[in-house]
């Protein structure tokens, strides 16, 4: 029989924090962590950040799920209902989770990030792995390249934000999305002012890393708030380097160095993630294919599943812009999103005053 040699608890921050005698997840960060909470984040001038997750420390307590929340609560939509008729009818479907914004077990508009969960064997010992997911933050993200209103954009300091004020949403960022990742809600944004029966159907929403805290120099709220110190964020060369010697000291692997082209968001496992996503899949999962819509977002795995609409695979990923035709598709594009940006500006100046966007 196999030894148990990694298995995470349910613990909360504050009963670890008082096991531990200690006032602050600050006071946790251990020595050589480049950037503790407590610390100041680069400023976007100094290059691209990119976070390092320690899955073997993950203990799947779910505080950063709910500071996510927390934090970007005043991003989440506010739909006006009952949504405009689309064209047509049959293909265009609506997609409302305003009504189940606590669905934490998977990505939806109201939630940008969530935990996995993988039980695996491996090298003669068992494994639970923790997986907190979310925008992985792509070096040549394609939701971006490929975005015809150029709303997804990728900043100098390496993340990815949606532009709700600009998106109209259509879903294109998602499709292209190697792990499906923009979530869309349906009757809020600029469509309803400029074309409500016949574009898009609403806005799409992932993770921005926390960019209103990052403009300031501090850390997101996932990885300030983290028990654990499970994310590091810093530059990026030295992310890289400290996720190489992470997964050298424990023989483990990495996720994120050359899926995509590579990634912002690089994971560290003591176990091949191969096995990790095999495992993810036979999750049980709670509800995984439920909800609004299921198109697009992924293979159509059967509900009850752990991977799924909202629920992200980690399996091995090609580089989508190395591809030729969507190399094309974004060079074409790339003249008309500038177009499209700057008639939308004048549309999202219309939104602001008419109903208050979340921009800022
Ligand atoms: S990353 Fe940190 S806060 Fe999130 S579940 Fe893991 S231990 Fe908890
Ligand atoms: S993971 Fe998907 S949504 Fe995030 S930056 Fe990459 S392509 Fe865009
Ligand atoms: S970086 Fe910010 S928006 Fe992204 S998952 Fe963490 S808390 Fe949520």
């Amino acid at each position: 029989m196999s030894e148990k040699k990694h298995q995470a608890g349910k613990v909360s921050r504050r009963g670890f924090l008082k096991a531990l005698g200690v006032g602050g997840a600050a006071a946790l960060a251990p020595a050589g962590t480049a950037l503790a909470a407590s610390e100041r984040v680069p400023a976007p001038s100094g290059g691209e950040l990119a976070t390092l997750l320690d899955l073997s420390k993950c203990i799947g307590c779910g505080e950063c799920v709910s500071a996510c929340r927390e934090s970007n609560a005043h991003k989440f939509p506010e739909p006006v209902k009952p949504f405009p008729e689309l064209i047509p009818a049959r293909r265009a479907k609506t997609e409302d989770w305003s009504e189940m914004r606590d669905r934490d077990d998977r990505l939806t508009p109201y939630n940008w990030l969530f935990l996995q969960n993988a039980q695996v064997d491996y090298d003669g010992e068992s494994w639970d792995i923790n997986i907190p997911r979310r925008c992985m933050h792509c070096q040549n993200p394609p939701c971006a390249n490929m975005c015809p209103f150029g709303a997804a954009n990728k900043q100098l300091n390496g993340l990815t934000r949606i532009s709700d004020n600009l998106c109209m949403g259509g879903a294109k960022c998602r499709t292209v999305c190697p792990w499906h990742i923009p979530q869309r809600q349906s009757g809020v944004g600029l469509y309803r002012h400029l074309m409500p029966r016949l574009a898009g159907n609403g806005v799409m929403y992932k993770c921005d890393r926390c960019y209103q805290l990052l403009d300031k120099g501090e850390v997101p709220a996932c990885i300030s708030v983290c028990p654990e110190n499970v994310q590091t964020i810093g530059p990026r060369d030295e992310i890289v380097a400290q996720a190489k010697k992470l997964a050298k000291g424990m023989s483990g692997f990495i996720y994120g160095l050359e899926e995509n082209g590579g990634t912002n968001t690089l994971y560290v496992s003591p176990v091949p993630f191969e096995l990790i996503d095999k495992a993810i899949d036979k999750d049980s999962g709670k509800g995984a294919g439920q909800g609004p819509q299921t198109k697009g977002q992924g293979k159509g795995k059967p509900a009850g599943k752990g991977l799924g609409p909202g629920k992200p695979h980690m399996g091995p990923v090609k580089d989508v812009m190395a591809d030729e035709t969507n190399l094309a598709t974004a060079t074409l594009i790339a003249p008309f999103a500038g177009i499209a940006a700057g008639v939308l500006g004048l549309g999202s100046r219309l939104l602001k005053s008419g109903e208050g966007g979340h921009e800022e």
